[in-house]
């Protein structure tokens, strides 16, 4: 992995001009990850670009405040000659969030993320399945360029936006991703400056009164099945009638797991009328990727997920649910 982290290094630093972004439904290390990169292109210069077409949730606005993403089509109507593109977390190609075409004019993909459904699709992959974050390779990456060229270059923002992201990834450091570097790493960015207070704050301390009012309807569609699944559903109904946005309904899904005897836990959310988007989280020994991968869908051993299009929730559920008692 060194070598691949070398490449990558040195391949950035002779680039110009950069594209960075990630997955579909932003989350916490989606955003840190990609946001991290960002500054530390712009503290070395380069002409940086943060895309992504989907909206971001409103417990991580905190940590773009300052900065613009562009939409896709915003990005190419700056006509740029060429760009290298980084995709940072995205477990395979098609999960990442921009237009096709931008994939396919980059000069170069480096792909940086861990995911064990990743198949290492990009010209540069720096792709370690076993670490908590993608925060946390990224990290790794920084360390390196620290020790190359001598120099420290995480500075507060940057220290602030990776430890959002291994927070998030590991669920507070509780999740069986949290290894020993994890903790190494965190207590690093506490030394250089990282908030972690305001991110515990703002991420999981300010939820709107509507979500806990959308959270009581969801918690009244638990249905246990032989004592070891549990299965709850949101849809658009529910949302719309608690003003809650699909991307705001992240910190619903541990709900489905956290109950006793269960085993895995399954949120079943309906983004649109054709597409129900399905959320696994197993907890000592279920493969949750195994399951989302039999739907196109993919992820790791303990959170998984997948969209299941054209059907029905009570289908997409029923579907769903056998596939999961195969393993339970
Ligand atoms: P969530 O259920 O919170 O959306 O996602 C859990 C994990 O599975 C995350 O690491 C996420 O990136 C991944 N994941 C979610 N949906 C998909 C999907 O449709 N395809 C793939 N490859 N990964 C997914
Ligand atoms: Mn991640």
């Amino acid at each position: 992995m060194d070598k691949n982290m070398d490449k990558i290094i040195n391949y950035i630093n002779e680039g110009n001009y950069f594209l960075v972004t990630s997955h579909v439904n932003p989350d916490g290390d989606n955003i840190g990850s990609t946001l991290s990169m960002y500054y530390y292109l712009k503290s070395i210069n380069k002409e940086v670009y943060y895309v992504l077409d989907d909206d971001t949730p409103i417990n991580l606005k905190f940590l773009l405040e300052d900065i613009e993403i562009l939409s896709s089509e915003e990005f190419i109507k700056l006509n740029l000659e060429e760009f290298n593109l980084i995709a940072l977390d995205c477990g395979d190609l098609n999960r990442i969030c921009i237009d096709k075409t931008l994939i396919e004019n980059a000069k170069k993909l480096i792909c940086i993320d861990h995911h064990a459904s990743n198949d290492n699709y990009g010209d540069f992959n720096y792709v370690v399945p076993e670490e908590s974050s993608t925060c946390e390779l990224v990290y790794n990456l920084f360390k390196k360029i620290n020790e190359k060229e001598n120099t420290q270059v995480i500075d507060k923002k940057i220290a602030t936006a990776l430890y959002t992201g291994v927070v998030t990834d590991t669920g507070k450091f509780t999740y069986s991703n949290t290894h020993p570097s994890t903790f190494d790493m965190a207590k690093d960015l506490l030394i250089l400056g990282a908030e972690t207070n305001k991110v515990i704050c703002e991420v999981y301390g300010n939820n709107p009164y509507n979500y806990y009012k959308l959270l009581g309807e969801a918690l009244n569609t638990l249905d246990i099945i032989n004592t070891k699944i549990a299965v709850i559903t949101l849809t658009q109904d529910m949302l719309s009638r608690n003003h809650v946005s699909f991307k705001d309904t992240d910190g619903i899904t541990p709900y489905c797991r956290d109950i006793e005897n269960v085993e895995v836990g399954i949120l079943v959310k309906e983004k649109s009328s054709n597409e129900i988007k399905i959320s696994l989280r197993s907890k000592n020994y279920v493969d949750v990727s195994h399951i989302a991968k039999m739907f196109n869908g993919g992820g790791h051993v303990r959170a998984a997920g997948l969209t299941v299009f054209n059907e029905t929730i009570e289908n997409a559920t029923k579907m769903v649910v056998a596939e999961t008692l195969k393993y339970i």
